[in-house]
C-alpha cells in the first residue's frame, strides 16, 4: 500500500468522525424542536445514541492511527450543524424541512462507511471493517427507516395542516 492512499483513506476517516459530530448537533437540535411526532422523535433519539458510538467508534479507530481526532474540524462541523439543525425553526413545515435534511444525510453517511469500508479492503485494513460494518448496517437502517415513513408523515402533517391542528414541529 502507498503512504499517499493510506493518508487519502485516513481524511476518508477523519471527515467521517466529522460528519457524526455533525450528525449529533443536528439530531440533537430536531429532538428539541419535536413537540407532535412521537414516533420520529423516538427514533430520531435512537439513533442519537447510536451515533454518539459511532463517533466514538470512529475516534478510537483515528487513534489507533496515531490521530487525534481533530478539533478544529469538529468543532467547524458543530458549527455548521447548528445552523442547518435551526435552519427549519421558522419554517411552517419545520417537520418535513427537517426530515428532508436527514434523508439526504443518511445516505451521504451511507457512501462515506461504503468508500471507507471498500478502502479498507483495498489496503489490507482488515481490523476497520468489524467497526464499520455495523455503522453501515445502522445508516442504511436508519435511512430505510425515513424512506418508509416519509409518505406517511406527509400525509399526517398536510392533515393536521388542514385541520388546524399544530402540524409544523
Ligand atoms: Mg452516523
Ligand atoms: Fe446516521
Amino acid at each position: 500500500m502507498t503512504e499517499d492512499a493510506r493518508e487519502t483513506w485516513l481524511s476518508w476517516l477523519r471527515d467521517a468522525h466529522a460528519m457524526e459530530v455533525h450528525a449529533e448537533t443536528m439530531l440533537n437540535a430536531q429532538i428539541e424542536r419535536l413537540e407532535t411526532y412521537p414516533a420520529i422523535k423516538m427514533r430520531l433519539e435512537q439513533h442519537l445514541r447510536e451515533t454518539e458510538a459511532q463517533r466514538e467508534a470512529v475516534g478510537r479507530l483515528l487513534e489507533s492511527h496515531g490521530e487525534t481526532a481533530s478539533v478544529l474540524k469538529d468543532g467547524m462541523a458543530k458549527f455548521l450543524a447548528t445552523g442547518q439543525g435551526l435552519s427549519g425553526v421558522f419554517a411552517d413545515d419545520e417537520v418535513m424541512k427537517g426530515s428532508l435534511a436527514a434523508y439526504a444525510f443518511e445516505h451521504m453517511e451511507i457512501a462515506s462507511y461504503r468508500m471507507l469500508i471498500a478502502g479498507a479492503q483495498e489496503l489490507g485494513l482488515q481490523y476497520a471493517i468489524p467497526v464499520l460494518d455495523p455503522i453501515l448496517e445502522q445508516e442504511i437502517a436508519m435511512a430505510d427507516w425515513l424512506a418508509e415513513n416519509l409518505a406517511p408523515l406527509t400525509r399526517s402533517f398536510l392533515a393536521r395542516s388542514a385541520s388546524d391542528l399544530q402540524a409544523k414541529r
